[in-house]
C-alpha cells in the first residue's frame, strides 16, 4: 500500500505529497479517525511517502525503505502503544531516549504513538518537551480517535489530519445494528427491548466501537438531510445524541466494560 491507495482520503494524500515534495515535513502530526479506520496503516504509508527516495511524497512500496516501514523493521521507526490501559510516562521517557540517538539508517528518527488518546497527562506533558524542541529530522505521529482527548498544548504543536472512513469500512452487520438501534430509540422502545437489540448486534468491544461509529454516522446523516428520518428529530436532540455517543466512545477507549458503556448510552439517549 502507498498513500495512493487511500481513495477516501485522496485530497489528504495529495496535500501530504505536495508538502513532502516541497520539503515541508513537520515534526509532529495527529492522525485522527474512527476506530474502524486503520490509522497505523495510514501512518506507515505517510512515513513511506516521507522516506522514499524512488517516489518522494507518495512512496513506491518497493524500495528498501518502503518495504522496511511496511514490515515494521525500519531501524529508526519506533512504535509506542498503550499497555492495555494507557500510554504511560515511563514509556514516553523510553521513546524520548531512543529519539535522541543518531538515526542509524536514514536521516530521520520516526515514531508512531498508537492509542495516543490514552496517554496520561504526565505522559503528555513529557512528550510536550520533545514536541517543543525536537531533534532535527524527527517525525512523530500520534494516532487518535478524537483529538479532544489530547491536551491543547499537544494539539497546538501538531499538524492534525482527519481520515475519512469509507462506507464499506464498517461491518455490514453492525451498520444494520446501528440503524435498528437508532430506529428503536426514535420509537421510544423500552430498555428491555433495547438490551435485547444490543445483545443481537454486539458480541465484543470491537462490535461496540462499530455500533457507535455506525450510530454517529446515521445522526450526522440526519443533520445534513442525507437520511430523511432525521426530520422526525429535533436538531438539539441529534446533537445531544452525538455527544453521548462520543462520550461512550471515550469510555470504551478508557477500557470501561463495553456492555456497561453501551447500556449507559442507551439509558441516556432514551431519557
Ligand atoms: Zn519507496
Amino acid at each position: 500500500m502507498s498513500l495512493n491507495n487511500w481513495t477516501a482520503d485522496r485530497k489528504l494524500a495529495e496535500r501530504i505529497r505536495s508538502s513532502v515534495t516541497a520539503g515541508n515535513v513537520f515534526h509532529a502530526y495527529i492522525i485522527e479517525g474512527d476506530t474502524c479506520v486503520d490509522k497505523a496503516a495510514f501512518a506507515k504509508d505517510m512515513l513511506k511517502a516521507i522516506m522514499c527516495r524512488e517516489n518522494p511524497g507518495m512512496g513506491c512500496d518497493e524500495c528498501i525503505d518502503c518495504r522496511k516501514i511496511a514490515h515494521d523493521n525500519y531501524e529508526d521507526l519506533y512504535f509506542l502503544e498503550s499497555d492495555g490501559l494507557s500510554v504511560k510516562d515511563e514509556a514516553v521517557f523510553q521513546l524520548q531516549e531512543k529519539l535522541k540517538l543518531k538515526p542509524s539508517g536514514g536521516s530521520r528518527n520516526l515514531a508512531v504513538i498508537k492509542d495516543a488518546d490514552t496517554m496520561t497527562v504526565r505522559a503528555q506533558n513529557r512528550l510536550l518537551k520533545t514536541l517543543e524542541e525536537p531533534t532535527p529530522g524527527t517525525v512523530i505521529i500520534l494516532l487518535s480517535e478524537n483529538r479532544d482527548n489530547l491536551l491543547e498544548t499537544i494539539r497546538s504543536r501538531c499538524v492534525a489530519y482527519r481520515l475519512n472512513s469509507l462506507e464499506t469500512d464498517l461491518n455490514q452487520l453492525q451498520m444494520e445494528g446501528a440503524s435498528v438501534i437508532v430506529e428503536a430509540v426514535m420509537e421510544g422502545e423500552n430498555f428491555h427491548r433495547m438490551k435485547e437489540l444490543l445483545g443481537r448486534y454486539m458480541k465484543s468491544r470491537d462490535d461496540a466501537f462499530q455500533l457507535l461509529d455506525g450510530m454517529e454516522r446515521i445522526y450526522r446523516d440526519f443533520l445534513v438531510g442525507k437520511d430523511l428520518r432525521g426530520r422526525l428529530m429535533k436538531r438539539e436532540n441529534i446533537f445531544r445524541h452525538i455527544e453521548l455517543i462520543e462520550e461512550a466512545r471515550r469510555d470504551l477507549v478508557m477500557k470501561v466494560n463495553y456492555n456497561y458503556a453501551m447500556k449507559n448510552l442507551i439509558i441516556k439517549i432514551g431519557g
